[in-house]
């Protein structure tokens, strides 16, 4: 064996622990599958314990023992991120925090909580508390916690008014552990908080987080229809630009796949309309709807809990038709479908939207998420792909950045090759104080693990524990 599992355990005491492999094998995944290259590089990655600490002291005796033995620690939230973020490549502890999730104080503007608090039983908290709502939330609120969103999710359902997670005011602090002899907590806010948030527990274990919060509104989901893509896409870069409409979520998804797709939406989905999806506030609609006919948009659905119970039933909100949800509709649909994370800068996004369309027809359906992107409306896409080679989709890759729209690539699982392909220096600096002997969630930043890589050279990073597994 790697590391000495039964020496970990007899340290653990009464902390809840499962090391039954076929247990720990499917908590080891998270849905990196949706991505056929991570699917062939990650599939037998497993740890060899979980350990389920409840509380802030029972992190620190779990990290304690762990790093006595030097045995590596890979946190996870509930497992829904899609880069194999929190899959431990090393083995080791997976360290599932998802029963240390309680709601500690809900306050005019902010909350606090334990990271595995499900974002929507805070939401259900903080509304029944003062109809206040998180400002963010990515489409998998139902399952997903809020200490996974902040160290691997990037923003989503509220970023066409507040923008991402990286933006300032979006979190406000937070309590993080070391990986130490003695580990620490540490409590981080202002600039300090660009250390760990998104770094994919790689340099922290995050015990508690303090949020800011919204008025929480009567939500409805409008679904217009459009003619053309190009008429679909202006009229959501207007229609983003018009605060007063208090939107809460701005998509936009190109015939045919709402149709295709959508299946429990399907009857009311002409397979040629072009989708406009707006989660708007009750108060708003009709402004909406007057606005959206100057442009020729057409209602096709409208869908509410209070306002309309009966059309509601059997239908999944709006937000669960956007971000990564569209993609797993069209998944369920046709198995050959992936994806891309694009970024449309502003203020060409509309005309880099119908070049990139026109460039690539079919082969990369076009969905777009309109946010506020350093303070400007612009969109992100995650286009629907046709997965035929993995050379192919490379190629699909360089030619979206030759057009001037960046890629945040899914299909990797370092946290550089995702992002910026550049070494983050203030996590790399935070991790070399934070977990010196490097057990946080190996192999997922290169600056530590290869400090003389070269993003430029093309080379995909091969972590050496997935080389020796061959
Ligand atoms: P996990 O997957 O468990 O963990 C995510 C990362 O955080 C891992 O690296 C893990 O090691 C680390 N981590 C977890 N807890 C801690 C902690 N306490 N301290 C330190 N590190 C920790 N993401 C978006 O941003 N926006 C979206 O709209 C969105 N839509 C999605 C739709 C679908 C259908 C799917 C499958 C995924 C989507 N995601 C989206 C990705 C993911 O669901 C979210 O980012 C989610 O918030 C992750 O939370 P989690 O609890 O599942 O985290």
């Amino acid at each position: 064996a790697r590391y000495d599992i039964a020496a970990l355990k007899a340290r653990l005491g009464g902390i809840r622990s499962e090391d039954n492999p076929a247990l720990v094998k499917q908590k080891s995944r998270d849905f990196f599958w949706y991505s056929p290259v991570l699917k062939r590089k990650l599939d037998h990655v497993t740890a060899d314990i979980i350990v389920l600490p409840t509380s802030e002291a029972e992190v620190l005796e779990v990290l304690t023992a762990a790093h006595a033995l030097g045995i590596p620690v890979t946190p996870r939230g509930t497992g829904t991120g899609n880069y194999g973020q929190a899959m431990p490549l090393s083995g080791g502890v997976l360290l599932d925090l998802s029963g240390f999730n309680k709601v500690k104080a809900i306050a005019p503007g902010r909350y606090v909580a334990e990271p595995g608090a499900i974002m929507a039983r805070i939401d259900d908290e903080t509304r029944r508390h003062s109809r206040q709502e998180l400002r963010l939330h990515p489409s998998t609120y139902q399952t997903a916690s809020i200490g996974g969103f902040i160290a691997g999710g990037s923003g989503g359902v509220g970023s066409i008014k507040w923008g991402g997670l990286r933006d300032w005011g979006n979190i406000i602090a937070l309590k993080v552990a070391t990986m130490e002899a003695s580990p620490r907590i540490l409590e981080l806010s202002g600039e300090d908080l660009h250390k760990v948030a998104h770094a994919y527990g790689t340099n922290g274990i995050i015990t508690e987080v303090e949020m800011p919060l919204a008025p929480a509104y009567d939500w409805v989901d409008v679904i217009l229809g459009f003619g053309s893509l190009r008429a679909a896409t202006e009229f959501a870069n207007e229609l983003g630009e018009q605060d007063g409409l208090a939107l809460k979520n701005l998509a936009v998804v190109a015939a045919p796949a709402p149709h295709d797709y959508f299946l429990r939406h399907r009857k009311f989905l002409p397979r040629d309309s072009h989708l406009v999806i707006v989660m708007a506030a009750d108060f708003a609609v009709d402004s909406l709807l007057a606005y959206a006919k100057r442009f020729r948009g057409a209602a096709l659905l409208m869908r509410s809990d209070t306002l309309f119970p009966e059309e509601a039933k059997g239908l999944p909100p709006a937000y669960e038709l956007g971000w990564n949800h569209t993609t797993l509709r069209a998944l369920r649909v046709d198995p050959a479908i992936t994806y891309l994370q694009v970024l449309y800068p502003f203020p060409n996004q509309v005309e880099l939207v119908e070049a990139i369309h026109a460039r690539f027809g079919d082969e990369v359906l076009c969905h777009l998420e309109f946010v506020r992107f350093d303070g400007k409306i612009t969109c992100f896409g995650l286009p629907l792909v046709r997965f035929t080679t993995e050379e192919r989709l490379e190629e699909i890759m360089a030619i979206h950045e030759a057009m001037g729209a960046p890629i945040f690539n899914p299909h990797r699982y370092t946290l550089e090759e995702g992002g910026m392909k550049q070494t983050d220096e203030a996590q790399l600096a935070f991790k070399r104080q934070a977990d010196p002997q490097g057990l946080l969630n190996p192999g997922k930043m290169i600056a530590w693990e290869d400090p003389a890589y070269d993003y430029a050279s093309g080379k995909t990073f091969l972590f050496r524990s997935l080389s020796e597994a061959g």
